[in-house]
């Protein structure tokens, strides 16, 4: 039967890749990729010599068509992101989904993601959360903050370091002051670093210092009792 394989890459250190991640990566015809010259530097250092093509959000809609006919008629394809596991902020699921309504299977590997170790590190309860991924800019951000203001579960969010203190004003405004925060910046990487404590400690803290890299924020979700 047809299939595609999507595969998780490292969100920074290159040694968090499994091996069948390499040897799928290996075996494939094709890989496609949201940014050839980033992607290009893993492939070079696992010695892996499959040629990529280029499949973001800017032209999965044009391709996904033209890479279902290549799966069907042979070609083994695998998708991969710029980091982490394709589909979680990243694309993935246009594919998937097209693939599914054309009978193609679907073999997506265990591997790396953010928020798995994000949420992990915080001590913040990992049974029960939500993933909200980036909140939106402008249009909806103030709804979609009013109703997880009374979100039990934990929540995880991604963000960039431009944009990190006004989310967690927009959280202080919404959520108050003393919930539980944490924020992992750089995982995986030299200057990984995780931040906890309430909203208000940790909005004071951070805005001491300028903080840079990738980001991922845990926050504590609604207790009645408080
Ligand atoms: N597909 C990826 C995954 O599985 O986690 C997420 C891709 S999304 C475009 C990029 C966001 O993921 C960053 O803005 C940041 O919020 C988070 N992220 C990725 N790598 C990270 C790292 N090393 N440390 C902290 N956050 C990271």
């Amino acid at each position: 039967m047809a299939k595609i394989y999507i595969v998780p890459t490292p969100i920074g250190n290159l040694d968090d890749i499994t091996l069948r991640a390499i040897n799928v990566l290996k075996d494939v015809d094709l890989i496609l990729c949201e940014d050839t010259r980033r992607s290009k530097k893993l492939l070079v250092h696992y010695e892996i010599e499959t040629p990529l093509r280029s499949h973001h959000k800017f032209n999965e809609h044009q391709e996904v068509d033209i890479i279902i006919e290549k799966i069907k008629s042979g070609t083994k394809v695998a998708l991969i992101s710029d980091a982490g596991t394709p589909g979680i902020s990243d694309p993935g699921y246009l594919i998937v989904r097209t693939c599914i309504q054309n009978n193609i299977e679907i073999d997506c590997l265990p591997g790396p993601t953010a928020f798995v170790p994000a949420l992990i590190n915080s001590g913040i309860p990992s049974d029960k959360f939500i993933f909200e991924g980036f909140l939106p800019l402008k249009k909806g951000r103030k709804t979609r903050l009013e109703i997880l203001s009374r979100e039990e579960r934990t929540m995880v969010f991604y963000e960039s370091p431009h944009k990190i203190l006004k989310t967690l004003n927009d959280f202080l405004i919404h959520f108050g002051s003393n919930r539980k925060v944490s924020i992992s910046r750089e995982l995986t990487k030299i200057y990984e670093e995780t931040i906890r404590g309430t909203i208000h400690s940790v909005l004071e803290s951070l805005t001491e210092k300028s903080i840079k890299g990738e980001i991922v924020v845990i926050v504590e979700g609604y207790k009645l009792s408080k």
